[in-house]
């Protein structure tokens, strides 16, 4: 006996696009013959080696499309009546909005099984909306691209999950592995229970940016001198690649080579210096950033934008402060640097910040080693088990506080990604959790796991 799955969540989160890679066809859009039949909303789909029906929410959306509680009370409707199991989607890519929690309430209140769906986890920036998609409640979120057919696995996984096999395969379970492998899989988009990876073999990718004659040219030069420069073919030292490959103590970097960008623009005539665009660019390219800054004139909190906008995309950062052959107090000076950039930049504690001299190469070697610190904690992964651990410890040694008069309690903590990282804290009341003890919890796992420097991201969800 084959069950019903019914796609609920806002316009826009993707849907159709699941609908129709589960179906198999592009399927005409709309079929606005009047008195549509209820079979024809009712398509036979695949999931692997798993048969079943996928409602066409998408018609009954039309048919009460005027208000949002229209199309709530429709996909609802379908839900409760039709649906053995509802695929509850959300966009990874423009992370939660308002609706999505309305929607997510109708959906928990049918009581129907519901697998938590995350759409579009392929997009840039899509990280920070997998973690969000906790929030609606639902359990763990399954990233996938229905565009692209990444995580169908994943998803088929979590229907037998949800369901169990014995409703998913009826009584003859045809144990159909050929199928399996035979699909498209796209890449593992994000595996939770995977083991830490850290692929010493994949180049470390590291731009350079800073306001205008901070001395990033001169420190791009002279990191990649010719005795680090990768020889032979494959190395992609060409000057209108934006990228250039050089080794650093046997470790592959690729590096955005803004330089280059600019002595090209230099020729052209256009720029003299890189626009913000160019800037933004070599972020999102980037894993770990080297910001440099100019030792010799005081910089101020607008200065730190640039280290804010890294911090918000989630990069590693690490400071350079240059030119500082020409400080006469090193230590002083470094002092007050350092001093002035944790209070400015507390949500990246223990930043790693190096004096070098890009024109003499003193401190280079520093700066590389901090950039490597700086990418391993980047993409370190805590077991479970030691969390768990730590939680303890904290929860006795400072509980959350009461909000009116009842306490909070956190049940668990789980690490949901790296790069950076990325923890799910389950408590009661999540949404009346102090932002002052999420910074204490936060700041207490960089200290207990050693993380220092980079974002950390922590978001709060009700138990299942
Ligand atoms: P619906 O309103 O929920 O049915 O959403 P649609 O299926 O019509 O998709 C809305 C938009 O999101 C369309 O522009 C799709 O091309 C796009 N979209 C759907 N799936 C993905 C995905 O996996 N990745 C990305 N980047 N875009 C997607
Ligand atoms: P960019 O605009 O950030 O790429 O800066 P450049 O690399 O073009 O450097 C701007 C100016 O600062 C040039 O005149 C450099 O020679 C000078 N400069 C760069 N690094 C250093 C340094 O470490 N020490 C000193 N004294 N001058 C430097």
């Amino acid at each position: 006996m084959s069950f019903k799955v019914a796609i609920i969540g806002r316009p826009n989160v993707g849907k159709s696009t699941l609908f129709n890679r589960l179906v198999g066809k592009k399927l005409a859009l709309v079929d606005d013959t009047p008195g549509v039949t209820r079979d024809r909303r009712v398509h036979s789909a695949k999931l692997y080696d798993i048969n079943f029906d996928v409602i066409d929410t998408a018609g009954f959306e039309t048919a009460a499309a005027e208000t949002l509680q229209g199309r709530m009370r429709a996909q609802t409707e379908i839900a409760i009546h039709e649906a053995d199991l509802i695929f509850f989607m959300v966009d990874a890519k423009s992370g939660l909005m308002p609706d999505d929690k309305a929607f997510a309430d109708v959906v928990r209140r049918s009581g129907k099984p519901v697998v938590l769906v995350a759409n579009k986890a392929e997009a840039r920036g899509a990280q920070a909306g997998m973690l969000e998609a906790w929030e609606v409640g639902l359990g763990e979120p399954i990233p996938i691209s229905a565009e692209h057919g990444q995580g169908m696995p994943d998803l088929r996984d979590a229907v037998i999950e949800a369901l169990g096999e014995e409703r998913v395969f009826g009584e003859e379970d045809e144990d159909d592995d050929a199928a399996i492998a035979e699909v498209l899989v796209g890449e593992d988009i994000t595996d939770p229970d995977a083991e830490p990876v850290y692929d010493e073999t994949k180049p470390m990718r590291i731009a350079v940016v800073g306001r205008p004659n901070a001395g990033k040219s001169t420190m791009i030069n002279a990191l990649i001198d010719e005795e680090r420069l990768l020889t032979g073919p494959e190395a992609g030292i060409t000057r209108d690649s934006i990228s250039v490959d050089w080794e650093w103590r046997g470790r592959q970097i690729r590096l955005f080579d803004t330089a280059g960008m600019r002595r090209k623009a230099k020729v052209q005539e256009k720029l003299e210096k890189l626009s913000v665009a160019d800037g933004l660019r070599a972020i999102r390219f980037a894993e770990i950033v080297i910001v440099v800054f100019d030792a010799t004139i005081p910089f101020e909190k607008q200065d730190l934008q640039i280290a804010d906008l890294i911090i918000r995309e989630g990069r590693g950062l690490v400071l350079a402060f240059n030119k500082w052959d020409l400080i006469e107090n090193p230590q002083e000076t470094l002092a007050e640097l350092r001093e002035k950039t944790a209070r400015l930049l507390p949500q990246v504690r223990g930043l790693l910040a190096v004096p070098v001299s890009a024109e003499t190469g003193r401190g280079l070697d520093k700066l590389m080693d901090a950039v490597l610190k700086t990418h391993q904690v980047w993409n370190r992964r805590v077991s479970t088990g030691r969390l768990n651990r730590w939680l303890e410890g904290i929860v006795a040694h400072h509980p959350p506080p009461a909000v009116a008069g009842r306490r909070l309690k956190i049940k668990y903590i789980t690490q949901a990604k790296t790069r950076p990282p990325g923890f799910v804290l389950s408590c009661t009341r999540p949404e009346a959790m102090p932002q002052s003890y999420i910074r204490y919890l936060v700041n207490s796992l960089r200290d207990a796991f050693d993380m220092p420097g980079v974002p950390i991201r922590m978001v709060m969800r009700a138990p299942d």
